[in-house]
């Protein structure tokens, strides 16, 4: 008989990476199969003619969440990458056509006095918008655990509106949403939004920060596969699951090309729709569960430009731009309308670190929301022209320095992770798909569950991805 194993994994994106290093370190004899050359899926960092070059740019809590927890768990905190955090950096930002620098405004340690001096004087706030502004952050700052859990079915716009009666203010919140959750206003959950942002009383505390050992993005998901490898897993790259083997509504193994490897329990980071339709068949499924499937709503879809360019021409770390009535370029871009003006949130990973570029160049990373579709159904040229309009003007003279630049889409993203569409984060966190309405970890079919950022319960996409690892060990497979 051919190979038999306790667990099989299909994917190494964050979800499956982790939960090949928490199976085998469980003492299960675990093998984790992927599809592609490389590790990471959505949190891939690539060598494009020398530059290392991410899909994502930053992680949230780094190595004080689950990406750190991992690690902790299976006993290899060696494997931890070092990560610098980002919130002090230097950071630009294009916000309603009006540039600011953050180290000039850093709201954090600024009395609220000054910033509502620097509010009045860049967005025209006024006395009223300051105090209502000040009350809901107040109020925020005070909600326990349970009223965050008590306003997930509630949603952003609905919320911010019931307390203050402000359109900037809203569009803050909203944009937050968006941004975070791939969600507009009126479908995002604010109890998920203010919990993910670290605003309430519980511990989570929101920061974002980048992993600085030359891997880029990818060290998450490699630092995990490390692990793995540690405690005895074993891993086929270049190897496609072709289907999941179901027998009398039980896992029996997994069908690769030309061979069937044998397990009983088989963890999929393929996608909870990708899992159950393309792996499983509908032929093993309930049909009600089939139009469950069928009716997931996604995140945007993230367009991707990455610059590498001739010398260092940024002095900034992040540089974002934010048009302002952000909220109707967003839902345009999200259905799939070219906006007037795209957001942009950008890195200049190589400032960084430094060794992700050949000496004296550097890397601009930066991503725009559009909509998740299945590939082809879009025409991204228009996107992408935009979106090097809108660059030029956060970076004047950038064409003159580009060397190249490599463009990704959704249809890039749905085909390099194997997903119906080109999702950036995944199922999105609406106040129908959060909680105890997120899609479920464990399958129908006896044995099958499914890890990573669609059935993820907890902050933000990488860290829902791989929080989801942890959770489903912890609640359905740490041996007794
Ligand atoms: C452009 C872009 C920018 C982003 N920016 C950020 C950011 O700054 N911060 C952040 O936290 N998140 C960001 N995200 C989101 C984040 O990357 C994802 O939410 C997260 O990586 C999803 O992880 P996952 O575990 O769900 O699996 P995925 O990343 O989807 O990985 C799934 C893996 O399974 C493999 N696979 C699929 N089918 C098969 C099969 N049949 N057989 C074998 N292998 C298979 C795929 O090849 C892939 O490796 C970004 C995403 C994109 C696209």
């Amino acid at each position: 008989m051919a190979d038999k194993y306790d667990l099989i994994v299909i994917g190494s994106g964050c979800g499956g990476a982790a939960s090949a290093a928490l199976g085998a370190y469980h003492g299960y004899r675990t093998l984790l199969l992927e599809k592609n050359d490389f590790v990471g899926g959505r949190c891939a960092t690539r060598d494009i003619r020398g530059f290392q070059m991410d899909h994502g740019h930053l992680f949230a809590r780094c190595d004080k969440g689950p990406h750190g927890e991992v690690l902790r768990i299976v006993k290899s905190e060696d494997l931890i990458p070092p990560f610098v955090y980002t919130d002090d950096l230097e950071a630009i930002h294009l916000f309603h056509g009006k540039m600011f620098h953050r180290k000039e405004y850093h709201f954090d340690t600024f009395p609220m006095i000054k910033i509502f001096l620097v509010m009045r004087n860049l967005f025209d706030f006024r006395t009223l918008d300051f105090i209502e502004g000040a009350r809901l952050i107040r109020r925020i700052r005070r909600l326990s655990d349970e009223d965050l859990r008590a306003l997930d079915n509630v949603d952003v716009a609905t919320y911010v509106s019931r307390h203050c009666n402000n359109a900037f203010i809203n569009d803050v919140f909203g944009a937050l949403g968006a941004v975070m959750f791939g969600a507009l206003p009126e479908e995002a959950s604010v109890g998920e939004l203010i919990r993910s942002l670290g605003m309430g009383k519980s511990p989570y505390k929101m920061s974002t920060g980048y992993p600085v050992n030359g891997e880029g993005v990818s060290a998450i998901p490699k630092s995990f596969m490390r692990a793995a490898e540690r405690h005895g897993a074993r891993v086929r790259m270049k190897t496609p699951a072709k289907g999941i083997l179901v027998e009398q509504g039980r896992v029996r193994g997994v069908e690769i090309e030309g061979e069937t490897i044998y397990a009983d329990r088989v963890i999929s980071n393929a996608g909870v729709r990708e899992t159950a339709l393309k792996l499983v068949g509908e032929q093993h499924l309930e049909p009600s569960f089939v139009s469950y499937l069928n009716r997931l709503k996604y995140s945007y879809g993230g367009i991707s430009l990455k610059y590498a360019l001739d010398r260092p021409i940024i002095d900034f770390i992040r540089g974002n731009k934010v048009p302002s009535d952000f909220i109707r370029h967003m839902s345009d871009a999200m259905e799939g309308r070219v906006p007037e003006e795209i957001s942009i949130m950008s890195v200049c990973t190589s400032n960084l670190d430094p060794s992700l570029a050949p000496e004296g160049k550097q890397i601009l990373v930066a991503i725009s929301p559009g909509p998740a579709v299945e590939p082809g159904k879009v025409r991204w040229k228009p996107w992408v022209e935009s979106m090097k309009r809108q660059i030029a003007e956060l970076v004047p003279g950038i064409n003159d320095h580009t060397l190249f630049c490599s463009v990704s889409t959704p249809d890039v993203i749905a085909h390099e992770s194997g997903r119906f569409f080109g999702d950036a984060v995944g199922v999105a966190q609406t106040i129908d798909q959060i909680g105890d309405k997120t899609p479920p970890a464990v399958s129908p079919i006896l044995g099958l569950y499914n890890a990573g950022a669609d059935v993820g319960c907890e902050g933000v996409a990488t860290e829902m991805a791989t929080q989801s690892a942890i959770d489903l060990f912890k609640n359905h497979l740490e041996p007794s």
